[in-house]
């Protein structure tokens, strides 16, 4: 069973929050960026595909939620200077940072390691991890302002259990559960920056159809039905988990009155 989520019976559990949302013009992303903001968040859009964030921000406005901003990059060619440039842009025109779910992901190609192409490797690693570290350094001090801030990385089921011809992409799940959980251990204690990795699950979306081209994409869950865990562990409702990696589907959230 899914959680139907967005499950926002209490909307408004972002308000005054700002958030950015990596690989927010599709997917995952573009459902995730949608309930943030019907949460009160302002969102900040970040992708590759221009018309792909344009969409995003006009279903947002249309919905009458903060308006969001969009920041086109692409996370395969980005530099460190467009992260700290990113993150002065959030300083002066937000003056803060409360949220990051890094999103962004690509799957490279399902093929055995005896023949794995190096270049493939290597983008899925770059996009999949190092632009995460480079992301994640640059607004680090911004983040450290905020009272509540919570740091997701995406991860996957193959970056607990790999399988054969996973590849890259599996590799870049394991080092992305390594990154937030050295994050984590590291911040413990001496920050208010909470950090932790969602597994989305088999999910609706252009990538599953990409790594599962036979199967019928329509058992899947849609992105907005596994909302329910993106917007706990984002909000204060999540404010006391940290270093965890937990799956979005058949999560449950906590009985307030418990
Ligand atoms: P998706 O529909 O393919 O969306 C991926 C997003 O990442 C798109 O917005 C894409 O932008 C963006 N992106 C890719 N390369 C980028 C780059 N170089 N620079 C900036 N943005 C880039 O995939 P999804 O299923 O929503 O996946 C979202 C996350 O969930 C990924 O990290 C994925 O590994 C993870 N995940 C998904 C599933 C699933 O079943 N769907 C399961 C486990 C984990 P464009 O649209 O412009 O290309």
């Amino acid at each position: 069973m899914t959680n139907k989520t967005t499950s926002n019976t209490n909307l408004n559990q972002l308000k005054e929050r700002v958030v950015l949302v990596t690989g927010a013009g599709d997917g995952i992303g573009r459902a995730a960026a949608n309930c943030y903001a019907e949460n009160g968040a302002t969102v900040i859009l970040l992708g590759r595909t221009l018309k792909k964030l344009e969409s995003v921000y006009d279903e947002i406005v249309n919905s009458g939620s903060p308006e969001p901003l969009i920041h086109p990059m692409d996370l395969l060619t980005a530099t460190p200077q467009d992260y700290d440039d990113l993150a002065e842009a959030i300083k002066q025109e937000l003056g803060k940072l409360d949220g990051l779910l890094h999103n962004a992901g690509i799957l490279g190609k399902k093929a055995p390691i005896a023949s794995y192409d190096p270049n493939t490797w290597c983008e899925v690693m770059h996009v999949n991890v190092t632009a995460q570290l480079m992301l994640t350094q640059a607004i680090l001090p911004l983040m450290e302002e905020s009272d509540d801030a919570s740091i997701l990385f995406t991860s996957s089921g193959v970056g607990r259990k790999s399988r054969a011809f996973w590849g890259a992409y599996a590799a870049s799940k394991f080092a992305t559960e390594a990154l937030m959980q050295t994050l984590a251990d590291e911040l413990e204690g001496i920050s208010n920056i909470r950090v932790n990795c969602i597994n989305p699950g088999a999910t609706r979306t252009r990538m599953r159809a990409q790594a599962f081209p036979a199967e019928d994409i329509k058992k899947n869950p849609a992105p907005e039905e596994i909302m329910g865990l993106y917007l706990h562990l984002m909000g204060p409702a999540g404010k006391n988990i940290h270093g965890q990696s937990l799956d979005a589907q058949n999560w449950n959230a906590p009985n307030p009155s418990q």
